[in-house]
């Protein structure tokens, strides 16, 4: 499958008064063309900074890109300067954000406000904006879109408003759109449409979509793929059969243990007792250690080796390993 974004061993960190946070210690994945690859777990883990450091959103300093190489296109994302990231920004890659509001201008009406989008990226008249902004408008699914270009955002529903966003985002055909909890501002009834928007857009123009989000019923209803984050690391990777059906690393059980199945409708992380390490100061082992029921003395010594259970199917846990058996008799 064509590789569309690849991201190698990607580090970032915060400084802040307490000293540095490493909130990304390693972070590799491949998105493949047209697929949805969701990037679960709580928060604090690293899935939002994965996210916004794809599009180099994020604030230098305090943070930082420590390490690692972002692929797009045979360029190198994190090596672009500011004025060459903007070019990429909205035009291939695009985000949206869990609240609506803080992506509109509330003073400008949505019609300008997607037209200036076009405009930015794309040498067009203003009637060919206008025309693009009318035909995005209905792909998401507003109704009377000549009439509603012309009014503001307070005149649109929450859900509405985040179609509307989303227009904007898909408005010069990116390659990527990244979502950070795009639904977790609406109301169940509304986000399930709004997912389903989603996948629509999807089968309609092959946008690869990163769908960050906590809520594995949304994760339940559109990822091809689900990559499991802990403590700035992805620890588990998988088709969404085998993460809810065959979950290897015991925080994913964690995670799953209280939904089980994918036709729930609703399914929050529970808390798994205790709390993710300090980023401070990382463990040099599994950072799940502490919290796992499963831990061996390796765990804390040394981070556990990848094992592949499948072409897809991957798992940072000793459990899996071989290989743990014979480190642990070397100590
Ligand atoms: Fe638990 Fe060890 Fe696996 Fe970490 S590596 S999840 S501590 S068994
Ligand atoms: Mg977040």
């Amino acid at each position: 499958m064509e590789k569309i974004l690849q991201v190698r061993d990607l580090h970032v960190s915060f400084s802040t008064y307490g000293g540095e946070v490493k909130a990304v210690r390693g972070v590799n994945f491949d998105l493949h063309k047209g697929e949805t690859l969701a990037i679960v777990g709580e928060s604090g883990c690293g899935k939002s900074v994965t996210s916004q450091t794809i599009m180099r959103l994020i604030p230098e300093p305090p943070g930082r890109i420590t390490g690692g190489e972002i692929i797009f296109k045979n360029m190198d994302l994190i090596k672009m300067k500011e004025t060459e990231i903007r070019k990429i920004r909205g035009a291939n890659i695009s985000m949206i954000f869990q609240d609506p509001m803080t992506a509109l201008n509330p003073t400008i009406t949505i019609g300008e406000q997607i037209m200036e989008g076009i405009r930015q990226h794309e040498k067009v008249s203003r009637d060919e904006a206008k025309r693009k902004a009318i035909e995005m408008l209905s792909l998401v699914g507003i109704p009377n879109p000549e009439i509603r270009l012309k009014q503001y955002p307070h005149q649109f529903s929450g859900g509405m408003r985040q179609r509307i966003v989303i227009a904007m985002a898909l408005v010069c055909e990116p390659d990527v759109l990244i979502a950070d909890e795009p639904t977790t501002a609406l109301d169940v009834t509304i986000q399930a449409q709004i997912l389903e928007l989603f996948r629509d857009i999807q089968k309609k123009t092959g946008v690869s979509i990163i769908l960050i989000t906590h809520d594995l019923g949304v994760v339940a209803q559109v990822a091809d793929r689900i990559a499991v984050m802990y403590a700035g690391k992805i620890v588990e990777l998988g088709t969404r059969r085998e993460i809810f059906y065959q979950p290897q690393h015991p925080y994913t059980r964690g995670l799953l243990q209280s939904v089980p199945r994918l036709d729930m409708k609703k399914g929050d992380l529970i808390p798994i007792p205790g709390t993710p390490p300090d980023l401070f100061s990382p463990p040099v082992g599994c950072a799940f250690a502490a919290r796992c029921p499963y831990a061996m003395e390796v765990c804390d010594r040394v981070y556990p080796l990848k094992t592949y259970l499948s072409n897809h199917h991957q798992v940072d846990c000793w459990l899996q390993d071989e290989r743990a058996k014979k480190l642990v008799s070397t100590y």
